[in-house]
């Protein structure tokens, strides 16, 4: 594991992402490498020749001027690496960015594999509506170790009851959903005590994963070969409209809210968990912003 520090200009990155004003990663690089993981097209911006997950860069930042200035915006912690990745232990980056941010009226949501994030439960707490997602699309133990090197699945539970439990809006983020493998009721059966909302995401493949995926279901699930052709190749949605009426029918049998790519709000939330879809989230937006033109 390659690990050096940089110094950046700022950390504060205007986002373009639909929930958030800013996109704020204290690291380059992410050793949770994850063999799915979206953001490994970053490795193109650095000068790695080691795959993605066995370099991090730790980034140096000076002071924040005049932090009230982000007060009522909405900063996303981790939206291209894990900001509770191992050497946050050391390093404390993340921290540093929250004590800077305390107190300046922000909002900040978190989105992580690690329960290292309740190290900064008390930073945390301090923030207006302070949101923490919790990653978890299996709840096999072993399939967890074949895909990333995040906490088990049993502790990102149980810091998910923690963070909960604190009052922080918590969210059970079911991403991504393998085919054939990925159990989503399973896991909102375990999850729905613990958590305010629950998002869907379907399992994207594109890029160079997509051929590790590939090779990987290969490999240890030939059975699954014919659907992922299906879904992958052909780009049948059966599988992903079947598995939409279900956990609709599941929702309905549980009480519970499910609704389709929205952006539900914070007052909304009661006893239960609200379910909220994402299968086919980036055309959904993409579409939305050209009938909008
Ligand atoms: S934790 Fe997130 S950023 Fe890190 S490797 Fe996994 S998907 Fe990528």
């Amino acid at each position: 594991m390659i690990i050096k520090e940089i110094d950046v200009k700022g950390i504060m990155t205007k986002s373009n992402l639909p929930v958030a004003d800013f996109s704020v990663n204290p690291y380059v690089g992410c050793a949770h490498a994850c063999k799915y993981c979206y953001a490994s097209f970053m490795k193109r911006f650095t000068n790695y020749s080691e795959p993605w997950g066995d370099f991090v860069d730790v980034k140096n930042w000076g002071i924040l001027k005049n932090p009230s200035k982000y007060a009522g915006k909405e900063a996303f912690i981790g939206s291209v690496t894990d900001p509770y990745q191992p050497c946050e232990k050391k390093y404390e980056r993340t921290r540093k960015l929250l004590k800077q941010l305390q107190g300046s009226g922000i909002s900040i949501s978190i989105a992580t594999r690690s329960d290292l994030v309740l190290r900064d439960l008390d930073l945390i707490k301090t923030f207006p509506n302070a949101r923490v997602a919790i990653s978890i699309n299996t709840i096999d133990e072993n399939f967890k170790k074949e895909m990333d090197k995040g906490a088990t699945i049993k502790r990102r539970l149980e810091t998910m009851k923690q963070l909960y439990e604190s009052g922080i809006k918590t969210t059970c983020f079911i991403s991504p959903i393998f085919p054939g493998i990925t159990d989503p009721e399973a896991i909102i059966e375990k999850a729905k005590d613990r958590c305010n909302l629950v998002w869907l995401e379907n399992l994207n493949l594109r890029g160079d994963y997509r051929a590790r995926i590939m090779d990987w279901i290969h490999n240890n699930h030939p059975e699954l070969d014919e659907l992922y052709y299906e879904i992958y190749s052909k780009k049948n949605r059966d599988y992903w409209n079947n598995l939409n009426e279900k956990l609709q029918k599941y929702a309905e049998n549980n009480n519970m809210k499910y609704v389709r790519d929205d952006d539900t709000q914070m007052s909304e939330f009661g006893q239960l968990p609200i379910m909220v879809n994402y299968f086919y989230h980036e055309e959904v937006k993409k579409s939305a912003k050209k009938n909008k033109k």
